[in-house]
């Protein structure tokens, strides 16, 4: 009887922990950190970063290493319509959807040699593990290297049917618009269409990056498990006021539009730095007019920057400030006008599951993780509009980023690449389901 306990216990138990507990697989730090620096030779700078934007020669140099790459670790590569390319090992289950998991290797003027291509580089390590452990998956995978990341998510948003014929007039730091950029580089810009994927082809969309702030290298905690890319919007706000002589005007008769600018900024900072919560708002540029020594200032047009997770949080942001603006209006007799700017973009959260998924990835390698917002853009935001996203973020050393001192250890860039490739076998196995 106990026998027979002990053998129902274990046919019972034994494909759970068979779920609960997959291979312990690790990268390989020293050949991601030597893949990245391969991939640094192209478009190289003085300082030790890259100047990399997309479409230029350097761009294709780079890219042509990764489709290389793709294809040594046994990935068919194809270049979408988009100019994406997209790697991709076949699943042993016919017409399941797609894992989907990358990033960009496209940089700023003078960025760095982590931005966008450790997602892409750990993409690959993640497909190599899978070649060296013999482990296949049911879900086809696919490793992407979106297009112009850093000119405005170009080749996500096309992915996702976002891409405005507008957009594709806009000139690119190559000096090519965006749309011969994408003929450039094998694509089609006149039929994105064929780019477009739609949702339930893809099962998850996963991207590594780094951090690009300092949280996660001065906590001293390994991964990132990205809550959402926080949402933008922007105001020009002007603030009237009579200029007047500097040496006549006694101080109690003055409309001095700078001094209420001055005030006002001081309340936006104390607004978003009193409410609880991970909301910033910034006054990043100021302009008095008529700008002399001499003069009082007659008007002064600042911005307004509001960036938070959630779009309500936002708005509670801004009427506050409103409120302060009304006050210092009043009591200084400069009018204050708000107009928004057409730039924004609405907080993107990612899947709750995926999250889950990527903590428990972490937490079971034995690796420390916290939640956390990404204040920057990503092509995961484009994704969350067509599949269940996520995204891992790994330590930024002192958080510097868009900078050739931009810096992530081999190890840490490894422990991504880890959590990436346990997160794409959880979601093989049914974690989504
Ligand atoms: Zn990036």
């Amino acid at each position: 009887m106990a026998i027979r306990i002990s053998i129902l216990f274990s046919m019972l138990l034994a494909p759970l922990l068979a779920s609960a507990q997959a291979p312990d697989i690790r990268a390989n730090p020293d050949r991601m950190e030597q893949r990245i620096k391969a991939l640094g030779e192209y478009g190289a700078n003085r300082e030790g970063g890259v100047s990399r934007v997309a479409f230029s020669n350097a761009d294709i140099g780079g890219r042509a290493f990764i489709m290389d790459l793709m294809r040594e670790v046994g990935l068919s590569v194809r270049v979408d319509t988009a100019g994406n390319i997209i790697g991709r090992r076949e699943g042993s289950v016919e017409g399941l959807p797609v894992i989907m998991f990358g990033s960009h290797i496209d940089s700023v003027p003078g960025g760095g040699n982590y931005d966008g291509d450790v997602g892409v580089i750990g993409a690959i390590e993640a497909i190599q593990l899978l070649n060296e452990n013999g482990l296949s998956t049911r879900h086809p995978l696919e490793v992407v290297s979106f297009t112009d990341e850093e000119g405005g998510l170009t080749g996500s948003r096309a992915m996702v049917g976002r891409l405005s014929d507008r957009t594709l007039e806009v000139m690119s730091h190559s000096g090519m618009t965006i749309r011969e950029g994408i003929r450039e580089v094998g694509g089609d810009p006149n039929r994105l269409d064929l780019a477009e994927r739609k949702p339930g082809e893809v099962l998850a969309f996963i991207e590594l990056h780094i951090e690009q702030g300092a949280i996660l290298h001065q906590e001293r905690i390994n991964i990132g498990v990205v809550e959402g890319i926080v949402g933008i919007r922007w105001w020009d706000v002007t603030i009237e006021g009579f200029a007047n002589h500097a040496g006549t005007t006694p101080m109690d008769k003055r409309w001095d539009a700078l001094v209420s600018a001055a005030e006002l900024t001081l309340a936006i900072n104390h607004v978003a730095t009193s409410m609880p919560g991970r909301q910033v708002a910034t006054v990043g540029r100021i302009r008095a007019e008529p700008g002399a020594p001499n003069v009082i200032p007659g008007e002064v047009v600042m911005s307004l920057e509001i960036r938070d997770l959630d779009a309500w949080k936002m708005q509670q942001v801004f009427e506050r400030i409103q409120a302060e603006a009304e006050r210092i209006a009043d009591a200084r007799f400069t009018p204050i006008r708000f107009s928004e700017i057409d730039v924004a973009s609405p907080p993107a959260p990612t899947d709750q599951q995926m999250r889950r998924i990527i903590a428990n990835s972490a937490d079971e390698l034995g690796m420390s993780y916290r939640l956390m917002p990404s204040g920057a853009g990503h092509d995961a935001q484009d994704m969350t509009h067509i599949a269940p996203t996520g995204m891992i973020f790994v330590p930024s050393v002192n958080g510097v980023s868009h900078s050739p001192k931009e810096f992530t250890t081999a190890q840490d860039m490894a422990n991504g690449a880890s959590v990436l490739l346990r997160t794409v076998l959880a979601i093989d196995d049914g974690a989504l389901e």
